[in-house]
């Protein structure tokens, strides 16, 4: 230490500009603006440093500099690995798009595209034509469009056909989605008013009858999808609630929220009724969500008769609610699946998730498990416990998928509790979500893809450290 540096210990700092003069590789990668404020605040925590009486260490300036850039630039919006076992997890993402559906997006995103344009004619096109033909060919319906979510789908409906009118619904259907996606108060924003109708637990056909009366705009079935009444119910069938309204020249209007185009309960999944039997049954439109059952990208489908529809689509909050290009894109390419069956379950994530062969799981998880307790048995016990999946967003609540799952369970002397196992996989560079149940943490394998399987395990041997 020279005698300077000993009198004033805040002499070894460098200037800022002595070091941005050193550094033009970082300028040119991160920009002088973003180099500067990184540089400012490690430079005035080491002045706190040697205030603290600490001694500096000048030379890793600019690797912890580069360490913070780094930080700074990786999206928040990380992959991981969802083992939670809920297949189309809300917070987690909700459904996987198949790769054609991600070409097809980047393809809309790097290049100008007939959108809005029709290519005979060279003049002004309409961009829903790009999976109209593709909604009622799956559907039945006579006319589509296509908004943001099916919460937009839903407010949409409703002010364009009952705007300043009434609305009677089931006091069993006044379901809370989660996210603040209540029915009452979409009802609310959307300007109609919700007459309540029947009990929570039991609806008849006369107490919609007894609801109806001038000022009623719609009749409407909200499938109750997160949760399911047992015991004592009654709910009105919707071929018999379709009847009522149009004894009463009303639109039916059903809000199925999942959007199953195929029959379940062939691929061996719970029923589930499909948008096209809704059509069939009655429906004078119905509404549902692109990401969930369906397996494509966020979006609401509204389908059904086609003078409902023109109005919707009338509406100038349609414009505020309107799909972009590239999901319009990934949306027309899942919808064309559809059309290819045997295509689908091998190319649509969801389903193929959703359609796992419990042996196969079962397998997966006795092929990882000693591999696992290999890398963390120090630590924990690892075992294969049979389990079951959800399918998740509010999609069939009741039914699960059985399922096998790899379950951690921290050893007594690791003084290491399940919740900061936990914690410990979700701070993972790709991190590992599971489920804390009865002291362990579950990771339900039904959605480890067997490409990722090396990836997985590579991983758990940082958590050895
Ligand atoms: C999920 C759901 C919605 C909302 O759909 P999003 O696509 O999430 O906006 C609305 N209604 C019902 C019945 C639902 O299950």
């Amino acid at each position: 230490m020279t005698d300077t540096t000993r009198d004033n210990p805040y002499r070894q700092l460098p200037s800022i500009d002595e070091v941005l003069r050193a550094l033009p590789g970082e300028i040119e990668r991160w920009g002088r603006e973003a180099v500067t404020e990184a540089l400012r605040e490690r430079l005035s925590e080491l002045r706190r440093e040697i205030a603290a009486g600490g001694t500096v260490d000048v030379e890793s300036l600019r690797a912890d500099l580069n360490r913070h850039l780094e930080a700074a630039d990786t999206p928040t919006l990380k992959p991981l690995y969802n083992l939670t076992g809920t297949v189309l997890h809300t917070n987690l993402g909700r459904a996987l798009l198949p790769r054609r559906a991600i070409d097809a997006m980047a393809i809309a995103a790097a290049n100008p595209s007939n959108l809005e344009f029709d290519l005979e004619t060279g003049g002004r096109g309409e961009r829903e034509t790009h999976v109209e033909h593709l909604v009622c060919a799956l559907t039945g319906a006579e006319a589509a469009t296509v908004v943001n979510n099916n919460a937009a789908a839903v407010l949409l409906v409703l002010n364009s056909l009952a705007l300043g009118r009434e609305v009677p619904v089931s006091r069993g259907e006044l379901v809370e989605i989660g996210g603040s996606f209540r029915i009452p108060e979409v009802m609310e924003r959307s300007g109609c008013r919700l007459v309540e109708v029947g009990a929570t637990n039991r609806t008849h056909l006369k107490d919609y009858r007894r609801a109806i009366g001038p000022d009623t705009a719609l009749l409407m079935k909200v499938h109750t999808s997160n949760y399911e009444v047992q015991g004592f119910t009654k709910a009105v069938p919707e071929g018999d609630l379709a009847a009522l309204a149009h004894e009463h020249a009303l639109p039916f209007v059903t809000d199925l929220g999942s959007g199953n185009l195929v029959d379940f309960a062939a691929l061996g999944l719970p029923p589930e009724p499909t948008a096209a039997e809704a059509i069939a049954g009655g429906a004078d439109l119905v509404t549902f969500s692109g990401d969930k059952l369906l397996g494509g990208p966020q979006a609401g489908i509204i389908a059904g008769r086609a003078d409902l529809v023109r109005i919707v689509r009338q509406n100038p909050l349609k414009r505020a609610l309107r799909l972009d290009k590239v999901t319009l894109a990934a949306l027309a390419e899942v919808l064309k699946l559809y059309r290819n069956p045997a295509r689908l379950l091998r190319e649509l994530p969801t389903l193929r998730l959703l359609t796992r062969d419990a042996a196969q799981i079962s397998a997966q998880a006795a092929r990882l498990a000693p591999a696992v307790a290999e890398l963390i048995g120090a630590f924990c016990s690892v075992s294969v416990e049979d389990c079951q999946s959800q399918i998740g967003s509010g999609s069939l609540p009741v039914e699960t998928l059985p399922s096998s799952a790899l379950c951690l369970r921290p050893s007594g002397d690791s003084g290491q509790s399940v919740g900061a196992l936990a914690a410990r996989l979700r701070d993972l560079p790709r991190p590992v979500i599971g489920r804390v149940h009865r002291g362990a943490l579950w990771l339900d394998l039904r959605c480890l893809d067997s490409g990722d399987e090396q990836h997985f395990l590579d991983q758990f041997r940082q958590l050895n450290r």
